[in-house]
């Protein structure tokens, strides 16, 4: 009795894995659309579950790799499409998977012997939320796979992946997501697309990827490094964040330098100038 009381009072259970499924079929359309034409691509959707955007891009796609980290979700798929050899559903954890080995195959699927294209590959996702900014880092990592990422993530993280210099809501994943692609924040969903319905808004994001290391003369990973110091404290300034790892004296005559006052932080500025003060104390 005790029992099923419990269980019973448990409705506002948070869903495992993030799995809050589309039930929107028109925004399914509308994700898979803002991919452009895929008609001549492979497409990675990262965690298909019920295949509410699968569905759609199966059909798009000229060659779809869904990875599901949910063992029966995965089964499930990978029965519904087991006479689409174009479709292939990996049952693994994406923060896991080597995208260049699984795109560089060249063996496809089942009896598909078809080899990839050489083109880069779409990557598609309603994501699991409490995972977002590890995808993308990964997505990041292997960021030479892909060309454009359509990613629906909560709104108020879509926020802070666009946001400008300057803003409130810039910080360190905007810098990050900038430092490789061009962002635009494309539309809305409201919690009753999804069922379970989640506690938030959500917004879908387009990331063209086209990093910027050589127009910023900086080394990617010695740049992230020094902008996870820049961005350590937010209400701390940029010259307080860095100055355990540099010498003061340095950060403020790079400051002086590139224009900013004494006092900036780092979120106030945009990546031309974080490089260019990089660039600096590097030398
Ligand atoms: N694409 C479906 C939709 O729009 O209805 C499901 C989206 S649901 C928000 C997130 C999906 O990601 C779930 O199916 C979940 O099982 C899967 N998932 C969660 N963590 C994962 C991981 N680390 N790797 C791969 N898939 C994962």
């Amino acid at each position: 009795m005790a029992a099923t009381k419990r269980a019973n009072s448990g409705a506002a259970k948070k869903p495992k894995l993030g799995q809050n499924f589309l039930a929107d079929v028109g925004a399914a359309e509308q994700i898979v659309e803002a991919l452009g034409d895929v008609s001549n691509s492979v497409v990675v959707e990262i965690g298909p579950g019920k295949g509410a955007l699968t569905q759609v891009l199966a059909r798009r796609a000229h060659r779809l790799i869904a990875v599901e980290l949910d063992r029966m979700m995965s089964t499930e798929l990978r029965f519904k499409y087991r006479l689409q050899p174009q479709v292939e559903i990996i049952e693994a954890d994406v923060l896991k998977l080597d995208f260049r080995t699984v795109l560089n195959r060249t063996i496809g699927p089942l009896n598909d012997l078809r080899p990839l294209k050489p083109s880069r590959a779409r990557v598609v996702g309603n994501l699991p939320y409490y995972i977002t900014s590890d995808i993308l880092l990964r997505l990041f990592e292997f960021h030479e796979q892909f060309d454009v990422i359509v990613i629906m993530v909560q709104r108020e993280v879509a926020d802070r992946i666009a946001a400008s210099p300057g803003t409130r809501d810039y910080g360190m994943l905007s810098a990050t997501a900038q430092l490789y692609a061009r962002i635009e924040n494309l539309f809305t969903l409201p919690p009753e697309a999804f069922s379970p319905p989640p506690k938030v808004h959500s917004s879908v994001l387009r990331l063209t990827v086209a990093p910027r290391f050589a127009e910023l003369q900086i080394n990617p990973a010695g740049f992230i490094a020094f902008l996870k110091m820049a961005f350590a404290m937010k209400r701390k300034t940029l010259l307080n964040n860095l100055k355990k790892d540099y010498g003061e004296e340095i950060i403020r005559s790079s400051l002086k330098e590139a224009g900013v006052r004494a006092d900036v932080r780092a979120e106030a500025l945009p990546l031309e100038t974080a490089a260019q003060i990089f660039r600096k104390l590097k030398n």
